[in-house]
């Protein structure tokens, strides 16, 4: 695997694989990486000839109130990750070459209304254009591509989904599965913060989501009981602040009122400054390689 630090270098790279013909899969990253985001780049080196892992923890995307200077950082144990996983290209960008004017000279922003404003949005008004921003960029030094996003942030999927379409990128989209530690939680950057006690409550933020699934599957369909479920067992661990817990249409992420087959059960916990988001659908309770949130 080779490292890549410019967008001139990584350019050049990539015209030469294109040149030969060969498909590129994009995995765009902020690092620290786990076993989900290995996932990402383990089913873009089975489906493209050449990957390309990038990590960057992109300021625009922080408020100023958020962990930006406190984000997890490993670039060694990154470069191990991404090579096993079978990586062809890490670009590990500094914040000069993604914004030779620094952040403050960033005047071009990419925004996707509606989508943008519930749920993530409502706490953190301008997380997704900067997201959006900074996907727009990497799409435009990669080119034509097929990239991979985890639904773990099923938000910023359907997003980066509304925004391809929107602004005719030539990129596919690829939604990979959760993946979740043996006992459910999501896997997280973010995790390596929570302390012993909040490590052992995080999981019932899974445990809700699936408890309102269940109930769901059972016949209940009812919004306002659904979302009682999932306080019900979010309750049981005192220690978790809830700051939504939301069951929504998957393509318009708007509210329902009434459940069917095809909602998604949305929550963001807070367990003292870790904020912890996760989300499924009916799909999730069915799959094998997700026993721990199956039982
Ligand atoms: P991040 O580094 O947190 O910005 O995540 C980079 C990509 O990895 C995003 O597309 C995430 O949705 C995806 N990802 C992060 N955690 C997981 C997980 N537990 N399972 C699957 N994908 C994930």
């Amino acid at each position: 695997m080779k490292t890549l630090t410019t967008i001139s270098e990584l350019r050049a790279e990539i015209a030469q694989h294109r040149l030969q013909g060969q498909s590129i899969g994009l995995v765009p990253t902020m690092g620290y990486l786990h076993s989900g985001h290995a996932s990402l780049i383990e089913r873009a080196a089975a489906e493209c000839d050449l990957v390309i892992t990038t990590v960057f923890v992109n300021p625009l995307q922080f408020a100023a109130t958020e962990d930006l200077s406190s984000y997890p950082r490993d670039a060694p144990g990154d470069s191990r990750t991404a090579a096993a996983a079978g990586a062809d290209l890490l670009f590990l960008p500094g914040l000069q070459e993604m914004y030779p004017l620094g952040r403050e000279g960033v005047l071009t922003s990419v925004s996707v209304n509606e989508l943008s404003a519930v749920m993530e949005g409502e706490s953190r008004p301008t997380h997704f254009a900067g997201m959006c921003t900074v996907v727009a960029k990497l799409f435009n030094i990669a080119g034509p591509c097929t990239a991979y996003f985890g639904k773990k942030d099923f938000q910023q999927l359907a997003i980066v989904q509304a925004m391809v379409r929107d602004l005719s990128f030539d990129v596919e989209l690829v939604g990979c599965e959760i993946c979740r530690e043996p006992d459910g939680l999501a896997m997280s950057s973010r995790n390596v913060y929570l302390s012993t006690e909040q490590r052992a409550a995080a999981p019932v933020l899974a445990q809700a989501l699936v408890a309102a699934a269940r109930s769901l599957s059972r016949g209940e369909t009812s919004v306002d009981r659904l979302r009682a479920t999932m306080m019900d067992v979010i309750s049981t661990q005192a220690i978790g602040q809830v700051e939504y817990l939301e069951v929504v249409d998957p393509i318009t992420l708007r509210p329902l009122t009434q459940a069917d087959a095809r909602s998604r059960f949305f929550g963001a916990v807070r367990f003292g400054s870790v904020r912890l988001i996760d989300n499924l659908d009916l799909s999730e309770l069915d799959l094998d390689s997700n026993a721990a949130i199956s039982q």
